[in-house]
């Protein structure tokens, strides 16, 4: 294959391993646990997973899907309004409703289809959508589908976004959206604010909660943590990380919900959850509303890790939440740092242009639920060989 594509796709490979950008995959050899094997080494401290809880490989979850495909079978048939609906979706879906305390809820195949699903199907020419800086990808493709206009305002800076609603007034509809917690940094979205001035200027708000389920207000998300619930127009939470599984839902009115099953593309043409995925999120609802006990080993470790690392010096940005950044700065430095913790069995993960702006380059940890002191003390002794080693403190 000598195409010109094929061309411009080396071209790009090796511009990005020039740029230090380059990042292959790293393989597991074991389930997704505080201790795994990676590449041949067993043992290694993973510090880079969303199975904040240890629900994607509980026993309860691992038996529910599994009765699931002996009862219900591999898959769903069809998409889900054709004949891709079983009893086992609808029970989810009421499920998450009185979980989350809001009217109704709608389940996609992931949290970024149900980002780019929503966002195109309920905003069109005329409207506007004011959307956070650092906004996750997959709200801003849906925004790309959109026909709206969009405006982009400073994070989480409230003036930025007060002006964003005043210069948006001809608008017909508009619809403000912020991540609850954002992916990158561990902050939070100051809600009550965002919602003063959704109020005073008639904007609807959606919440992007993919890191706050199951993290915070006691798993219920960032609106209940802040008590605001109620005056969310749209929860976005995912079943993917805290939820251990797979799965993206839509919490909010029954009328929003009623829209969204007629028009919502990735519901209406891509199959829906098999049986196995509906069930294994049932039985980690389940788990995480009856035992508090795993939200609070999350917390607690997320406390210890951080001082940890702030005591040996480190800058861990401006986190409120277990997701943790190790800030570099560089790009290479962060990469280095990867492969040099690795080496002290270590799985933390640079993150680096284009997933953060250029020069803000990090490691991002994730303690969980799932990591013993040892786990977390080893892994800080790690950190400090090699903040060393790198000059980093
Ligand atoms: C991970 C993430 C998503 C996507 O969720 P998936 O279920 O993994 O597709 C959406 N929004 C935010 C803020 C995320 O962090």
């Amino acid at each position: 294959m000598n195409t010109t594509l094929h061309r411009w796709l080396q071209a790009q490979i090796h511009a990005l391993k020039e740029e230090h950008l380059y990042k292959p995959l790293v393989v597991m050899e074991t389930p997704s646990e505080a201790r795994i094997t990676v590449n041949g080494r067993p043992g290694v401290i993973n510090l880079s997973s969303n199975n904040y809880l240890g629900l994607a490989n509980h026993p309860k979850v691992k038996e529910a899907a599994i009765r699931a495909v002996m009862e219900w079978g591999a898959g769903a048939g069809a998409v889900r309004p054709i004949i891709g609906t079983m009893r086992l979706h609808m029970d989810l879906e009421r499920r998450l409703a009185e979980f989350k305390h809001v009217p109704a809820t709608l389940v996609f195949q992931s949290g970024f289809t149900a980002n780019s699903g929503v966002i195109p199907t309920i905003t069109e020419e005329g409207d506007a959508i004011i959307t956070d800086e650092l906004n996750h990808a997959s709200i801003i493709d849906g925004v790309r589908l959109s026909k709206a206009a969009r405006r982009i305002y400073k994070h989480c800076d409230l003036n930025a976004l007060e002006d964003a609603l005043k210069s948006t007034r001809d608008a017909r509809k508009r619809l403000i959206i912020t991540d609850g917690v954002f992916s990158m940094d561990g902050d939070i979205a100051p809600l009550p604010d965002i919602l003063r001035l959704a109020e005073q200027y008639d904007a609807a708000v959606m919440v992007d909660d993919a890191h706050g389920s199951g993290v915070l207000g006691g798993g219920r998300g960032t609106a209940f943590h802040f008590g605001v619930h109620e005056r969310i127009d749209i929860q976005l939470g995912t079943l993917s990380k805290a939820v251990g599984v797979m799965g993206g839902y839509i919490a909010g009115s029954a009328v929003l919900i009623d829209w969204l099953t007629q028009r919502a593309r990735p519901f209406l043409f891509s199959t829906g959850h098999p049986p196995a995925v509906v069930a294994a999120v049932l039985a980690a609802i389940d788990l995480m509303e009856n035992d508090p006990s795993l939200t609070e080993r999350l917390w607690d470790n997320a406390r210890y890790w951080k001082e940890g690392l702030k005591r040996l010096g480190f800058d861990t940005g401006v986190s409120e939440t277990p997701i943790t950044p190790v800030m570099t700065w560089d790009e290479e430095k962060a990469q280095q740092m990867q492969r040099d913790l690795f080496e002290e069995g270590v799985m933390a993960l640079a993150i680096v242009y284009p997933t953060v702006a250029r020069g803000k380059a990090r490691i991002r940890t994730m303690p969980s639920a799932m990591h013993s002191r040892q786990d977390l003390d080893d892994a800080l002794a790690a950190f400090e060989k090699v903040g060393k080693q790198l000059g980093i403190i």
